[in-house]
């Protein structure tokens, strides 16, 4: 059998969004972070992340909203490439192309992902065979949300996220997505949760807002498999702060949930809003309705868990 020529092969790794099923937001520490209890899904939205051999390291990106990320040596999966070519002593040699479906600055983790699909292509492109919990620490090194798009599936993060724990599901969970135009920086949302919190003198700081839990009714929920049960526990404590800065999304929320879908949740940070519906025929008429509705630019039905990167 012929051997692969080592410098045309391309590794290609897919890499899924997420949806924050539960996102309990603690009070500000002192570092200016807030601990979490984030429930994590991984959901049917992907970006592909390919690594080929180069000279000097390249970044080249496709899909309709690549015009908002940057190509230079801030891109996410640059850095990762970066990172784990130091870890072993080697120049990151490498042609990263990211094809891009996952919304930019859409609060599912699209940068995340692209750095866990570059860490796990590298790596394989590479054969540096880094075990797999190294990989992860590699992640939060990264980033908070980084280790889960490596991990996908469904599991907690505590911290800010990036210590984590699987959890098992149940069952297929069907969504319904809907991305708005433009995005919303994850920094100005948890300001604008600590000023709300502030402003309903609550205070925003570790003293003041209890610990982040995590709810056993919603985990109880996933591990079922019960639609009804998770719409009746779905809950963001950002959705307040990105609803405030973006009121239009209380439109989108309302039109999805007059379409027929359990529960509607903002996801993560925002601006895409996230609605759990019982089954796909659902999803694909919430998806119409939204679109109809004209309350966001498109509207993606898919399902969760999914799983996380994975060389294709
Ligand atoms: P999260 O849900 O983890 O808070 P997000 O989905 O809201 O993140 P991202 O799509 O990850 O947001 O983008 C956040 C910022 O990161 C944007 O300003 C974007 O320009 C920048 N960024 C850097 N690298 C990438 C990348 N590879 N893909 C997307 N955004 C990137």
């Amino acid at each position: 059998m012929t051997q692969p020529d080592p410098r045309t092969t391309t590794v290609t790794v897919r890499v899924p969004a997420k949806v924050n099923v539960q996102l309990a937001v603690g009070g500000r520490r002192p570092d200016g972070f807030h601990d979490l209890a984030n429930v994590f899904l991984a959901v049917g939205l992907y970006d592909s992340v390919s690594a080929t051999p180069a000279d000097s390291p390249r970044l080249t990106a496709s899909g309709p909203d690549t015009a908002r990320i940057p190509l230079d040596d801030t891109n996410l999966a640059a850095r990762a490439a970066r990172l784990l070519a130091e870890r072993h002593g080697l120049e990151p040699r490498v042609h990263l192309h990211i094809a891009k479906d996952i919304p930019v600055a859409g609060g599912m983790a699209g940068g995340s992902a692209d750095a866990a699909g570059a860490l796990l292509a590298c790596d394989t492109l590479w054969g540096t065979r880094t075990p797999h919990d190294e990989l992860l620490a590699l992640c939060a090194e990264l980033g908070s949300d980084v280790p889960f798009s490596l991990a996908g599936g469904a599991a907690l993060g505590r911290g800010r996220g990036e210590r984590l724990t699987p959890l098992a599901t149940g069952g297929v969970f069907h969504w319904v997505f809907a991305v708005a135009d433009g995005g919303l920086s994850t920094p100005d949302v948890y300001r604008e949760c600590d000023r709300l919190r502030e402003a309903a003198g609550l205070g925003a700081t570790q003293d003041s807002v209890p610990e982040p839990e995590p709810d056993e009714q919603l985990l109880g929920a996933l591990r079922a498999g019960d639609s009804a049960a998770l719409a009746a526990t779905l809950r963001n404590d950002l959705q307040p702060a990105a609803v405030s800065l973006r009121p239009a999304l209380a439109d989108t929320l309302e039109a999805g949930t007059a379409a027929g879908a359990l529960a509607a949740v903002v996801s993560g940070s925002g601006p895409t809003c996230a609605f759990l519906v019982k089954d796909p025929e659902t999803a694909t008429r919430t998806a119409q309705a939204l679109l109809a509705s004209g309350t966001c630019r498109t509207a993606r039905p898919t399902t969760g868990p999914a799983p996380g990167a994975t060389v294709v």
